[in-house]
């Protein structure tokens, strides 16, 4: 059999806002295809976790690792660790996906032009290109129908599904979701959560922080908890949600039913 091909891996990321260590040297690898729930309580460092790999945040300290390709860092003025090589940035976080809790779509273009705005910007694809990829993916989320329609004329659920169909545009190796459905109405949060069912059942690979727990348990490949910046325990499932070793991974599952 061949070995699973790695598709991102993190190495001791350490993480400080002033005297506040946030993270304290987090190691991951989601290998292709893997679907990872990251799960803990608010304050854990999640966010921070998911956004230092794209660089949105600056590590103090680590490695990361798209495919097998090594993001360069250096020290910056304030000690934590920036890209050395702007170039490489740009095209690594175009690699890398990123469905925040709100949804960030331009208020004053449609959805199409939404979807298609990276896809021709950054990655110069053409227009009519980028415009039937991009009607092939509102088919895919469900929302064909809405493709000349403005943000604003959305609900939640439909703008988080647009917000994912422009992510995939992108055509990324790995998708990061920060709790996707934490801004939803709860009748809106099931939509958004079978496309991302979907994507998980094609292959995709993705990181996602999540407090739906059912969800992560029926789609997880692995499941970390993380406490105070750092992983608690990590595991399949089954073994996070039916049998964990960690009593605080016990109580929060408990408190989390
Ligand atoms: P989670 O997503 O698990 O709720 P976060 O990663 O958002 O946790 O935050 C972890 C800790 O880092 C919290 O104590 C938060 O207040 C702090 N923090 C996050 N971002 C910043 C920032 N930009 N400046 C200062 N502190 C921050
Ligand atoms: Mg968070």
């Amino acid at each position: 059999m061949a070995s699973a091909q790695t598709a991102l891996e993190l190495k001791d990321i350490h993480k400080s806002f002033g005297d506040l260590k946030v993270l304290k040297g987090v190691s991951l690898t989601a290998n292709d295809g893997d679907v990872i729930s990251i799960l803990g309580s608010s304050g854990s460092g999640k966010s921070t976790l998911l956004r230092c790999i794209n660089l949105l945040e600056n590590p103090s300290q680590g490695q990361i690792l798209v495919g097998q390709e090594e993001l360069q860092l250096k020290p910056g003025k304030d000690g934590n660790l920036i890209a050395a090589n702007r170039k490489q940035l740009e095209q690594m976080r175009s690699r890398i996906g990123f469905v925040f809790q709100s949804f960030n779509l331009w208020p004053h273009k449609t959805i199409l032009e939404n979807i298609i705005e990276a896809p021709v910007q950054v990655l110069k694809q053409p227009k009519a290109e980028a415009i039937a990829r991009a009607e092939q993916l509102l088919e895919k989320v469900g929302l064909a129908d809405k493709r000349n329609a403005y943000p604003d004329n959305l609900s939640g659920g439909q703008k988080q599904r647009v917000a994912i169909a422009r992510t995939l545009a992108m055509d990324p190796q790995v998708l990061l979701f920060d709790e996707p459905t934490s801004a939803l109405d709860p009748e809106l949060v099931n939509e958004v959560l079978a496309v991302m069912k979907g994507l998980a059942d094609e292959g995709r690979t993705m990181l996602i922080v999540t407090h739906e727990m059912r969800f992560a348990r029926d789609v997880s490949s692995q499941v970390v908890f993380l406490h105070e910046g750092q992983i608690e325990e990590m595991g399949p499932p089954e073994q996070m949600f039916n049998n964990p070793k960690s009593q605080r991974v016990q109580d929060f599952m408990s408190s989390h039913r």
